[in-house]
């Protein structure tokens, strides 16, 4: 037994690389990284390949390894070309994400030395960092030192987190659904409704509220759905209003529903996920005003504060409320949940074990200080600015002056279908590939959307955009097979 013990010690050590292991395939890494780095900026943001990826299947997971050239040779053919490149300035579609690299030596420390952040009694440290940094948030939310949250791996499952929370906070039992309403915006993000069907709550009443001309909750309209609500013996549940909508970037009248909420006893949540960190702006933080009468909130770091994906951010007001939902008992737990000065992420999420993401926003904030993401943010909503005032003087229409960085605009060709001649210009930007734009409907109208978050974005980046979108749509205004069809 001792010598097959012995033998499986020698393969199983292994996964443990000697120094000078760690150091050809650390430095094979970091070149290849670095060899993107320095090249990013001229790297296309969208990239049409034929094949898509499929060569990794060729290359099936076996009982024997192979060497780091092999393996990052396969990633770069096959896992960082074809698509969308997230980490370039050109990528003004959706909502950008980031990728500050400070963030990536922050998951390199957190992965090498694997500590538990999912329980203080294991690593109070880790602990501490991540309440102190939801702290911080909560601060430049409005919200109280005393309110709890959870570091989420992204905006869809921190909401999760908070309908979860309203379900159990307001006593929504199953008898209870069907005369609880919830009450959305047409704007709201498709991962509240997928939160509200996952919690359970597809039953509830749900009322899409009527938006006024900037597609914004009209206050007035609400109060009065409610009260009828309530006439009618309805209980008035949920109210999710969003700071920053993925579609326009519209803020809805955060303080004016927080009254409404109040007054009638329903939870309200509000989605930050893409707004929230404009607080750190001036404009951003007159324009937020009324986000700290929420109940709930939800921001994404890996939106607005540029980091790698794999963040998002909950808070609630009411530690209680949170912890409540949250709660665990389990014998094998016993020594690791004494009373502590801070709660763990396992007491405030649906998980146990996870990855210590707090690092990744904590060593970027540490090393660089706040102020070039609040100078990188505020530049974000004077390039949508400037886009929204240029893209009108190249034959565009940009109807809605934008509330934050998301710019909507389409082209009105001499002749032919409007919503067909805007789609052709799309793809044709797409496959251009210096820059990566995307679409919306808005009132049934086919409309191209500027959304300007990505950190590499410049005013170099807009001008582009300008360029390729004039040049692209006066090819396409000449192209007599595009008329004669439409
Ligand atoms: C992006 C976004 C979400 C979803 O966040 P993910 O991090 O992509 O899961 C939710 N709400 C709004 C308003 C968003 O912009």
């Amino acid at each position: 037994m001792r010598d097959r013990i012995l033998e499986l010690e020698r393969s199983s050590r292994l996964l443990e690389p000697n120094s000078d292991a760690r150091e050809k395939v650390r430095r094979r890494v970091v070149d290849y990284s670095e060899d993107f780095l320095d090249h990013v900026e001229s790297l296309p943001a969208y990239n049409v390949t034929e094949d898509k990826g499929i060569g990794l299947l060729d290359a099936p997971i076996g009982e024997e390894g192979i060497g780091i050239d092999d393996a990052i040779r396969l990633i770069s053919e096959n896992v960082d070309t074809p698509g969308l490149n997230p980490a370039s300035g050109g990528h003004l579609a959706y909502i950008p994400g980031g990728g500050i690299y400070y963030s990536a030596l922050g998951d390199y420390l957190a992965d090498v030395f694997n500590r538990y952040a999912g329980i203080f009694y294991a690593s109070p440290g880790a602990v501490r960092m991540e309440n102190m940094l939801i702290r911080w948030i909560g601060g430049l939310l409005g919200y109280p030192e005393d309110a709890a949250g959870n570091l989420t791996t992204s905006g869809s499952l921190a909401n999760l987190i908070a309908v979860v929370t309203a379900r159990d906070a307001l006593a929504i039992r199953s008898a209870d659904i069907p005369r609880s309403v919830i009450y959305l915006s047409g704007q709201v993000h498709h991962s509240v409704d997928k939160a509200i069907r996952v919690a359970g709550l597809s039953e509830c009443i749900v009322r899409k509220l009527p938006l006024d001309d900037r597609f914004r909750i009209i206050p007035e309209a609400l109060a009065a759905q409610v009260t009828a609500d309530v006439a009618e013996g309805l209980k008035p549940f949920l109210i999710v209003a969003t700071a920053g909508t993925t579609d326009v970037g519209a803020i809805d009248p955060l303080g004016e529903i927080g009254e409404i909420a109040r007054r009638f006893g329903a939870w309200y949540h509000i989605d930050a996920a893409y707004g929230g960190f404009f607080v750190l702006t001036e404009e951003g933080k007159r324009k937020l005003k009324g986000i700290e009468t929420s109940d709930s909130l939800v921001i994404d770091p890996h939106k607005g504060l540029f980091l790698p994906y794999g963040l998002g951010v909950v808070i609630v007001k009411r530690a209680a409320a949170l912890r409540e939902c949250y709660r665990f008992n389990a014998n094998y737990m016993q020594d690791a949940m004494s009373e502590t000065d801070e709660l763990s992420p396992a007491e405030l999420s649906p998980e146990l074990t996870k990855h210590f993401r707090g690092l990744r926003l904590w060593l970027p904030l540490k090393l660089l200080g706040v102020a070039p993401f609040r100078a990188c943010l505020e530049e974000k909503l004077m390039l949508a600015k400037y886009f929204h005032r240029e893209v009108q003087t190249i034959g565009f229409e940009s109807r809605l002056e934008p509330e934050l960085s998301v710019v909507t605009y389409r082209r009105v060709p001499q002749a032919g279908d409007v919503n067909e001649f805007n789609k052709k210009l799309l793809e044709a930007v797409v496959a251009d590939g210096r820059v990566f734009i995307s679409s919306t409907l808005l009132n049934g109208e086919f409309t191209l959307r500027l959304a300007c978050l990505a950190f590499r974005t410049h005013l170099s980046t807009i001008d582009t955009l300008l360029a390729v979108l004039k040049e692209k749509s006066e090819l396409l205004e000449s192209d007599p097979s595009f008329r004669d069809r439409n």
